[in-house]
């Protein structure tokens, strides 16, 4: 064999997936791909591109088959998030190659979040690019969409702009969407007929999506800002889904649990197999359940970007502009959120003060620690104990995830020093599903205790039949669309019970 030859070793140098260019002309040819929500968020970010003149169209909802061809395809050791949504775009591309063949790049591009930092979220598209190429789609297209960037220009080609419309349609349709799934968590567990808050819920979707589609076109990037923050267009939609709530006949007498969901970004938003449709298993399973809203991370994210600002004062010189910057910011979001849920009867949480959650969980998690949701979980998960918000946390861990890695340690030292705090850190790897559920129902089983015992004692020895009579005399506690008044106790029943029994 020739000594100097090396067949083995590409003299090539590495260079980084870079997608085409997606032109202008093509907008009424091609599809915009993205994913990764929630099915409310997604259905109205659909009609946020077609506002804006866009095809778009949500991937199917993820499911086993796609964590097992993520497997195949993708880095076997990547965390259980990236297989789940690598082998659903690989499925979806993979099942229109069948039809289409390799015309498949030209009719369709994938739209996502994109980053860099500790965690594996900023290789999820090196991970899309290994998949593609194991199907043959070297050509096809991925444009990242950076989390802490409001006007990133245009994607190669100008086919899609991301811009002021652009950005504010998507964090718009966030808040709705969370506001709107706050009231339906906070409805469904108590409705005494079947499937009515499912109802409501899709149509109030319809209600924000045709919204959305109808959205005015507000010129320039502040006016379009103090648009979105100021007019009343997307809480009359809101108030009018908060109307219908109204209608769907509850009993908020019968205690139940609360939990709280926490944990890793995606496997906490998703509804469905990639996190064991773990909240509709709990609601099976008599509990109340508080989904993590998208705005809490947006909060995040502005506050991370202010602590790296703060971090530079005496530093840098555009430090305190920036900080003040990012303090501006996170008021308008809060501003905004606040009145979109007043839309909807102050029912669905307000979002928790990012300085009470970071100085909560300074003891346990360094806030310089990033990646993932941080110091976040600790904070939440105390915040969530302490503010007798929750009788429960559910933190989802995903399999091969380094930042709830830490967080899950971390937690040990807070339950130690809070042994009364329910915490059921649930690893999800897409394969065990029995044995995750299994162990949250054994803190559900200790939360549900709690829950009846505090609503015996609110009850003061009231039969149930006097808390009802009582009940029928203040027509608007039965509201759904109403909050149960907050009497020091951390479920429904048991401050509706408190209020009644004064
Ligand atoms: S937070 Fe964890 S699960 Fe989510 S992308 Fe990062 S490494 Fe993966």
């Amino acid at each position: 064999m020739d000594q100097n030859s090396s067949p083995a070793t590409s003299r090539t140098h590495y260079k980084a997936y870079e997608p085409g260019p997606f032109l202008s002309s093509q907008r009424s040819d091609v599809e915009i791909l993205f994913g990764g929500l929630n099915w409310r968020a997604e259905r109205v970010i659909e009609a946020v591109f077609e506002n804006l003149g866009y095809r778009s169209r949500r991937l199917p909802a993820p499911d086993r088959d796609d964590l097992r061809l993520g497997r195949e395809l993708a880095d076997i050791g990547q965390c259980c998030p990236t297989t789940y949504l690598t082998g659903n775009l690989a499925r979806f591309l993979r099942s229109e190659q069948d039809k289409a063949g390799p015309a498949v790049s030209d009719r369709y591009v994938y739209l996502t979040a994109g980053a860099c930092g500790a965690c594996r979220f900023g290789q999820y598209h090196q991970s899309y690019e290994l998949a593609l190429r194991s199907l043959g789609l070297e050509a096809f297209r991925i444009y990242l969409m950076e989390q802490t960037r409001f006007c990133q220009g245009e994607t190669p080609g100008g086919g899609l702009r991301m811009d002021a419309p652009f950005t504010f349609g998507l964090i718009w349709a966030l808040l709705c969407t969370d506001v709107l799934q706050g009231l339906e968590y906070r409805t469904r567990p108590y409705e005494l007929e079947l499937g009515q808050t499912d109802r409501v819920v899709k149509e109030g979707v319809e209600l924000l999506c045709e919204a959305f589609r109808r959205r005015p076109a507000v010129r320039g990037h502040w006016r379009n800002m103090a648009w979105h923050v100021a007019t009343d267009y997307f809480r009359k939609p809101l108030r009018e889904i908060c109307r219908r709530f109204g209608a769907i006949a509850v009993d908020r007498l019968r205690p139940k649990p609360i939990v709280m969901i926490t944990g890793e970004f995606y496997l906490q938003t998703v509804e469905g197999e990639p996190n064991y449709n773990l909240h509709r298993w709990l609601e099976q399973e008599g509990a109340e359940v508080h989904p993590a809203p998208v705005a809490i991370w947006l909060d995040y994210l502005i506050r991370v970007h202010r602590q790296a600002a703060e971090d530079h004062f005496g530093i840098d010189r555009t430090a305190r502009w920036h900080a003040f910057q990012a303090r501006s910011l996170d008021l308008l979001l809060r501003v905004s959120y606040g009145r979109l849920r007043r839309a909807c009867g102050s029912l669905p949480h307000a979002i928790p003060s990012q300085e009470e959650l970071r100085r909560l969980a300074a003891p346990y998690f360094h806030y310089r620690l990033s990646g993932g949701e941080g110091d976040m979980l600790i904070g939440k998960a105390l915040w969530a104990h302490l503010r007798k918000q929750a009788h429960m946390i559910c933190e989802l861990s995903p399999y091969g995830c380094l930042p709830n890695t830490m967080s899950v340690g971390a937690m040990a030292g807070v339950t130690r020093n809070h042994p009364d705090l329910l915490y059921a850190p649930i690893e999800v790897n897409g394969d065990n599903e029995v044995h995750a559920l299994s162990r949250c129902q054994m803190v559900l089983t200790e939360a549900r205790q709690r829950a009846f015992e505090e609503f015996e004692r609110s009850r003061r020895a009231l039969s149930d039949a006097e808390l009802h009579r009582r009940l029928e005399q203040h027509p608007r506690l039965r509201l759904a669309n109403r909050p149960v008044p907050r009497r020091g106790k951390i479920g429904t029943a048991a401050n509706l019970a408190a209020v009644l029994a004064r």
